[in-house]
């Protein structure tokens, strides 16, 4: 898509369209279906190539995809009587056209085309649009793919292919929440311009394998390498390797009978050629052009030595897999990340639809608490629900570029949009579901409520779990009281951004539920902190930190460790140099927090918190005005060549490659700035450090920043956001943004700690305990303490808990952390029924087998399994 390719421009709104005819091609010269082994099998698959929000807008778009669908309804209805690889066939590259035909069509039309789908005339993948994957989070890259598994389940079909196109990089975690998915095939071309990655128009190691997730499961991806234009004139993208490889089909045809490059990777007697729309709008072709249909194409290049098929995709797949995927090489890597990094360009927007999707966790659990009992009740959500998932595979969609006939301003405009329908969905399911579950919990002691103020305490997450919770008070005057043993619990008042909250310590707050505690007016002797606080400097039982006036930490001592974990001379949290203001901001047996206000460069607020009893460091900075240049937050730590690992998307890999023995490819990759989501852990042979991220997207890993990753410094700089390409790639000025929130939490622990238990603190920090108002005090469920969900391993994590899709029972999506399979026992608050196992979009897969309530599951080193059950 953007400009900057090799070759000529041609004109984007070329339309491929010639005048009407009525002569339709008469029977096929040979009349030969056959695909015997004797010839080559070229498949040559038409589809559009849809630039959202970049070559036009939405309703532009919706026009397009609807007349397009209608015009190869129609050319499927024309070729009927063809022989079978010489009938019309077109291929969406997004589901999101057939959302619009089924919103704008009559039932009938829509029938028609699910018709057209299950004959193999009409083709989707399972993702929504092309979209650039590695800044989203998991559940974000598994919630985009909903709406393909409602309209698998709608219209009795399944979805096998996924493509993520363009963008010249794809991270390694995907495929595998692809499989798990049921995406069994995948087919990638990209731009070759806007990139940084100097060799991404050189050949490719492998151009047709198989794509193995770190859990070992498989998607068949066919990425050929960029070779060169096919004809005079052409850019490179318009043939093999490009994201329209067959919109020349003769000359690209002949091109990999003849090209000794191609034929030597590709020795195969089944060939792929995809994608015929470019930079235009829409891409309709009659079926007399003689240049451009496919049908015509197909029929007249058809001999002895070849068939050339007009394809749905899925044929070829099919017969490369027959033919040759036994030996199909396996390529289990990261490419790293390009265009998604222009989501930080907008970084508070981009941030917010990262947060979203971490609350989501939390709304979705209790809403399963709240449908035990009263089913339904956020029927009323649906509508946005269904939105929303549409929006999680709208975000990251691929033209972040923003550099094409759709204006900057329109396209940040439209961003905010679709995160506002992420953000608005999981806020008002979380609203719902708190009110709800406020008003179902019980009380064995009703007479002592007139003046005081029961609250739950829920934690969204699938363990135990003891963390600090703020609770909005008025005034100071109030107390806090365990119901479960009627205990008064040391609490402090503390004041943040203007919000007055009562901060105690929630114990044991079991997985996926809540316990119940009561605020009481009166205050109770107060309690002396134990952290002390000079200046900058703060000493808990845990760590030493020396905060400086920018907000910096210049020193951070781990006393269990007894070692200086930021390297001495260096600094962590460093944006910039400044001279602010350092004040206690709060100060108590709870946790004392040093607050940093800077007035410039850039006006910002850091909070640094160090707790009574959690050993987490908790870094608060918040941006106060806008920004056009490229920002991050610096740590150096001091450790000795460290490994690196970090969350990239549904996996955590290791930040080197793959001479290194990590999990970056060696070409073909750009890792200047990887992707961070909820973590990153250093550790070197004497200690580890865990930087778990609420916030920021991608992370720089050594001292330069423009420079590919390091992958044994000591050095990372999250990114606070910034057009890290230039000026004319993505949004400038953070769109007019003036506010921007980005907190990290820092943990010291052994070098041995187990990449789950840096997730699990790193999940702490990113899901705080809910706190919600009981409001009645007859309801059905436990007065002081429920849990609803058990898994019972330490590895083993729930990344969702929810109800069903389709409201049969509840959704439980696990995720195995360890590096060797596990297993564990699921069980819920009341005996499990039923189960049976789905896939991550929640199609089934088969029956599996309940025991005294309970399931036992088995997990793959790294993988995800997702359940579907009943109580
Ligand atoms: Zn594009």
């Amino acid at each position: 898509m953007p400009d900057g390719s090799v070759g000529q421009p041609i004109s984007r709104r070329l339309m491929l369209r010639l005048a009407a005819s009525t002569s339709v091609v008469a029977a096929v010269a040979t009349g030969d279906d056959d695909v015997g082994a004797h010839r080559k099998r070229i498949y040559i698959a038409a589809d559009d190539h849809t630039d959202y929000m970049w070559t036009a807008d939405e309703q532009t778009y919706r026009q397009a995809f609807l007349e397009t669908i209608d015009h190869y309804l129609d050319l499927a209805d024309q070729t009927d009587d063809r022989p079978l690889h010489f009938q019309s066939r077109w291929n969406c590259d997004g589901l999101l056209w057939l959302r619009e035909y089924e919103q704008h069509k009559s039932p009938e039309q829509v029938d028609r085309l699910v018709r057209r789908i299950k004959s193999g005339h009409i083709s989707f993948p399972m993702t929504v649009l092309v979209s650039c994957y590695g800044a989203m989070p998991a559940e974000a890259a598994i919630r985009s793919l909903y709406y393909g598994g409602q309209v698998e389940r709608r219209y009795q079909i399944r979805l096998p292919m996924a493509v993520a196109m363009e963008n010249q990089t794809l991270p390694l975690g995907l495929g595998m929440l692809w499989a798990g998915s049921g995406v069994r095939y995948s087919w990638r071309g990209i731009c070759g311009c806007a990139s940084k990655i100097k060799d991404s128009a050189s050949r490719r190691d492998h151009d047709v394998y198989w794509w193995v997730g770190p859990d070992g499961s498989r998607v068949l991806m066919k990425w050929y390498s960029l070779y060169k234009p096919v004809t005079n004139g052409s850019y490179w993208n318009e043939g093999p390797g490009g994201y329209a490889e067959a919109r020349y089909p003769e000359a690209a045809i002949k091109f990999v009978e003849t090209d000794a490059d191609f034929q030597s990777r590709n020795p195969h007697h089944v060939l792929g050629l995809f994608g015929q729309g470019w930079d235009d709008l829409e891409t309709k072709v009659e079926l007399d052009d003689p240049v451009n249909s496919f049908p015509a194409v197909a029929q007249r290049m058809t001999d002895e030595t070849r068939q050339v098929i007009v394809s749905n995709e899925l044929d070829y797949f099919h017969d490369m897999e027959q033919t040759h995927g036994k030996g199909l090489p396996a390529v289990q890597c990261s490419f790293g990340n390009e265009w998604e990094l222009y989501s930080a360009s907008l970084a508070e927007v981009s941030a917010s639809v990262k947060r979203a999707t971490e609350k989501l966790r939390a709304a979705e659990a209790m809403a399963v608490m709240v449908e035990q009992e009263r089913p339904g009740f956020d029927r009323s959500l649906d509508g946005m629900r269904d939105q929303a998932w549409i929006a999680m595979g709208l975000y990251w969609e691929h033209d972040w570029t923003a550099d094409g006939p759709v204006s900057r301003k329109q396209r940040a405009a439209w961003q905010r949009k679709i995160a506002r329908q992420i953000v608005d969905y999981v806020d008002s399911l979380h609203d719902l579901a708190a009110k709800a579950l406020g008003e179902l919990i019980g009380s064995d002691d009703p007479s002592d409520l007139k003046n005081n103020r029961r609250i739950f305490v829920f934690n969204p997450l699938s363990w135990e779990r003891t963390d600090v919770v703020d609770v909005a008070i008025d005034g100071d005057d109030w107390h806090v009281v365990d119901k479960a043993n009627e205990k008064t619990l040391v609490s402090q008042v503390a004041v943040q951004e203007g919000h007055t909250s009562l901060r105690f310590l929630a114990e044991k707050i079991p997985a996926c539920g809540y316990r119940v505690f009561e605020l009481r007016a009166g205050k109770t002797q107060p309690a002396a902190a134990t952290i002390r606080v000079t200046d900058g400097k703060m000493v808990s039982a845990h760590d030493t930190i020396i905060v400086s006036p920018d907000g910096a930490i210049d020193f951070w001592g781990a006393t269990r460790l007894g070692k200086v974990m930021i390297k001495p001379g260096a600094r962590g949290n460093h944006l910039e140099p400044a001279l602010g203001k350092i004040s206690i901001e709060s100060s108590g047996p709870i946790s004392t927090t040093v607050r940093v206000d800077v007035a410039r460069p850039i006006a910002r607020t850091t909070r640094v918190t160090l707790f009574e009893h959690l050993d987490r460091i908790e870094i608060d900075n918040r941006l106060r005005e806008n920004f056009s240049s490229v920002e991050s937050w610096r740590y150096v730590f001091n450790l000795r060549f460290p490994r690196t690992v970090h969350e990239e998307v549904g996996a955590v890999i290791r930040a080197s490659t793959l001479a290194e023995g990590g999990d970056y490819a060696d070409r073909n990759a750009r890792t200047d700035w990887l992707t961070m989501n909820r973590m990153v852990l250093m550790r070197d042979t004497t200690a580890a450090v865990t930087i778990a991220n609420r916030d920021c997207l991608f992370f720089h890993l050594g001292d330069a920043r423009t420079d590919p990753m390091d992958s044994s410094s000591n050095t990372i700089y999250a990114l606070a956001g910034g057009q890290v390409d230039g000026s004319k790639l993505g949004i400038p000025d953070q769109g007019g943004d003036k506010t921007f929130v980005q907190r990290f939490a820092l943990t010291a622990s052994s070098p041995k700690r187990t990449i789950a238990a840096a997730m699990r603190g790193s999940m702490e920090f990113a899901n705080p305990l809910v706190v919600g108002q009981i409001e009645s005090f007859d309801g059905p469920l436990h007065p002081t303490e429920l849990s609803i969900l058990n898994v019972s391993s330490d590895s083993i994590i729930a990344s969702a808990m929810k109800v069903a899709d389709t409201r049969d029972g509840f959704v439980v999506r696990l995720w195995n952390l360890a590096d060797k399979p596990a297993r564990c026992t699921v069980s819920m608050n009341r005996p499990i029924t039923s189960c049976k196992q789905v896939t991550h979009v929640e199609t089934d897969i088969g029956p599996m087998e309940v025991a005294d309530g309970k399931v036992a599951v088995a997990i793959p080193a790294r993988g995800w399994l997702t359940l579907q059950v009943n109580v």
